[in-house]
């Protein structure tokens, strides 16, 4: 999935620290404006919002000339949008619409120097390009996560250590030995021994991870019967889909609190989940979001699965008004029980390339699935999915010492039991998965063109 794709790959957490506090007071004012946000009743973040919109509308249609193009063609003007419903007058921008317009979608009330070029990559490969504004883009990023990090009791000034995709070392020490790097590549037994021992010495507060890196160190913890970090506190995940079974893992096997983050690059949307669940809080000072069905409605139906579309409003030098993220989010009207009123989101399913087709062309999102592989067999070391054909599901598996057939005909049983005659399964045995470029461990490679809204 999207969340916080490529997010914190080229910062790493110390040098974040560091550059933000030292070349920006945007993070001071943003950090301290949200201590007190975070709180605010559903009356005054209606009324936030509305302020918000109304002047980033003003804004692009004054400096903007793809939406002053948008504007015009549709007869509308900023004052015509009264209630944030309205917001659905314009249409949605996507990442094709960026590539065709990338000069006309730049502020031109902005200097010159303050343009940043920046990606996001997808699932297929297609790297979409952007600007963001130097400086200011992190400085948000860094307020809007350390507030995220308050609520699990940790902060970036505390000892830590952060597992990310690196090819140039197994591990390293960064800001005079406060923070332990760890490479999601080079997850081995052996070098697992070593990054325990390391991890120990450390006695870090918190980890900083993907998911799926962490729930290998949790595996092979658990197996071993390693005695967890006792001085950690928080785990934060970010850039894959955390799935249900895995927030309770790492619960169960770290004894400590475990934290998502969820945003983009392009900065349409950013939340996490809080102290109390695993549902996901949307700043609603961060944007607009919007979950959008297959029709290209708004969804109002409990659990009902929507493509997250998000509306920035921290990047008056790029707006992205109505982005279609590709994420996948569960809608839900339930409040959180922490007290505070932002919109929440049930889950982030992941991108809408991580579904699987059956053989009548039904999507099937992966969470259940991965589910039940993973309480399927114990003697799995890895494994992924491969779909080219509907229908037709490869399960590429790496053994562990003692896998039998025995696992295979459970996993094959169960795969069968509930999906029915929508699917096939096949399983073939590899040496190793590989992970994407960026030391990502994708579940799904899947080859179908997928899109959840059709039009
Ligand atoms: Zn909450």
């Amino acid at each position: 999935m999207q969340v916080l794709k490529g997010l914190y790959e080229d910062y790493s957490i110390n040098g974040m620290t560091i550059q933000t506090i030292l070349n920006s007071n945007t993070f001071l004012k943003t950090y301290l404006f949200l201590k007190g946000s975070q709180w605010w009743n559903k009356e005054k973040i209606n009324q936030y919002q509305m302020q918000q919109l109304k002047k980033l509308l003003n804004h692009s249609y004054e400096n903007v000339p793809y939406y002053r193009n948008v504007f015009n063609k549709l007869k509308l003007k900023p004052e015509d949008f009264h209630t944030i419903k309205d917001i659905q007058k314009l249409p949605f921008l996507t990442k094709d619409i960026i590539k065709k317009n990338i000069k006309g979608l730049m502020a031109k009330n902005y200097p010159d120097y303050k343009f940043e070029l920046s990606y996001s990559g997808g699932t297929t490969g297609i790297t979409s390009y952007f600007y963001i504004e130097k400086g200011v883009w992190l400085a948000n990023l860094m307020a809007y996560s350390s507030i995220l990090m308050d609520w699990i009791g940790v902060n970036n000034f505390q000892k830590a250590v952060q597992i990310e995709g690196r090819e140039d070392f197994s591990w390293s020490y960064q800001q005079f030995g406060r923070i332990l790097v760890i490479s999601s590549f080079h997850m081995s037994d052996e070098n697992l021994l070593i990054f325990i021992n390391k991890i120990k010495k450390l006695k870090p507060k918190y980890i900083f991870t993907y998911p799926s890196a962490i729930t290998i160190l949790g595996n092979f913890i658990k197996k071993r019967k390693i005695d967890h970090f006792k001085k950690l506190k928080a785990i934060i995940c970010y850039g894959e889909t955390m799935h249900d079974w895995q927030y309770k893992f790492l619960k169960d096997v770290f004894k400590c609190k475990v934290q998502s983050q969820y945003g983009l690059r392009e900065q349409a949307a950013f939340g996490g989940t809080c102290e109390v669940t695993n549902n996901y809080h949307i700043f609603p000072e961060y944007g607009i979001v919007e979950l959008i069905d297959k029709n290209g409605k708004t969804v109002t139906k409990e659990s009902e699965m929507g493509e997250i579309v998000g509306t920035g409003f921290l990047t008056y030098i790029f707006p992205f008004i109505r982005y279609r993220t590709g994420d996948v989010g569960i809608f839900t009207k339930e409040r959180c029980s922490c007290g505070r009123a932002h919109p929440i989101l049930k889950n982030i399913e992941g991108r809408v390339q991580d579904f699987i087709v059956s053989k009548k062309g039904h999507l099937a999102p992966l969470t259940s699935v991965y589910h039940l592989i993973a309480f399927t067999s114990k003697n799995l070391k890895e494994c992924q999915l491969y779909q080219e054909k509907k229908g037709e599901i490869i399960i590429n598996i790496v053994k562990d010492k003692n896998y039998t057939k025995n696992d295979t005909d459970n996993i094959l049983y169960n795969f069968k039991k509930r999906a029915g005659n929508d699917f096939d399964f096949k399983v073939k045995f590899v040496d190793s998965i590989p992970r994407t470029s960026r030391g990502k461990f994708r579940f799904l490679i899947q080859k179908l063109p997928v899109d959840l809204i059709k039009f």
